[in-house]
Parts: structure tokens; sequence; C-alpha cells
């Protein structure tokens, strides 16, 4: 039996005239099995590893189209690196990204989502999805001064 996010995905692809193939499928379930934010490379070095045929145009435009349909959360790195987490079943949070050593903060407020909610209406504007990001030095960096 497929699982939910594999159902769904086969319904994104259908919906762009894409079809469903193996290396994608691939792609998704790398996103579900890890544990932390993963970079196209990651995905791309692991997954060619096993597959010869996955390419970086594939995993890119793949984690493109997750992103864009809302089951796929981006970050981006000090260095401009971007990674990524897949959004099933996972209750939305904000991060925050060490600038030193690239790791990632989860967290979530309840006044912090509010306030935004409050200023969006404010501006009579909808909001649909929303991406908080703090840089700064974690607390292992952050000794190292
Ligand atoms: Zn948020
Ligand atoms: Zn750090
Ligand atoms: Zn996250």
């Amino acid at each position: 039996m497929k699982s939910e996010p594999h159902k769904v995905f086969e319904q994104l692809l259908n919906s762009k005239g894409l079809k469903v193939t193996k290396q994608r499928n691939d792609i998704l379930d790398y996103l579900l099995k890890a544990k932390k934010h993963v970079t196209p490379e990651d995905i791309y070095r692991d997954l060619n590893k096993k597959d010869a045929n996955i390419g970086r145009a594939t995993v890119f435009r793949t984690l493109h189209l997750l992103e864009n349909a809302g089951f796929a959360d981006k970050i981006q790195f000090a260095d401009g690196r971007l990674a990524y987490e897949h959004k099933f079943a996972r209750p939305h949070h904000d991060h925050m990204i060490c600038v030193e050593c690239s790791s990632v903060l989860e967290f979530s407020n309840a006044t912090i989502e509010k306030i935004q909610e409050e200023i969006s209406k404010k501006f009579m504007f909808k909001p649909l999805w929303h991406r908080h990001e703090i840089f700064g030095r974690c607390k292992k960096c952050n000794k190292m001064d």
C-alpha cells in the first residue's frame, strides 16, 4: 500500500503532467526519512551512488515542485546554500540558523505566529505561508569567541 505522501506526490506530478518515476519517488523517500534539513547536494550525492540515472536537475526540480505545493520547506544558510525538509504531518515551525556551523534549531512560538497574523490582517494581506529565519551563532559556536 502506498503511504499518504506518495499518493499526494503522485497527484502533484499528474497535475503538472509529469510522470511518476523511480528517481522522483526516491527523492521523496529521502526527504521523508531525513532526520535533519538536507541540501540538494546531499540528496544528489547519496542517491546517485545507488542510481546513476538520478541527475542534479531532477533533484532540484522535484524539491522545487514539493516546495511550491507546500509539501516541503526551504531554509537558506548564511553562505547561500539551501536545505529542505518535508512538511507531511509535521507541525509548523521556524528556524534559527548558525552562521558558523550551519546548524539549525527549530522553534515555534504562538505569540510570534499570532502577531504575524494580526499584522497581515492590518494590511488586508492574506498570508498563505511564511518563513521566519533568525541568523546568528549557536550555543557551541558562541563559546569559541
Ligand atoms: Zn512561523
Ligand atoms: Zn554553530
Ligand atoms: Zn525545520
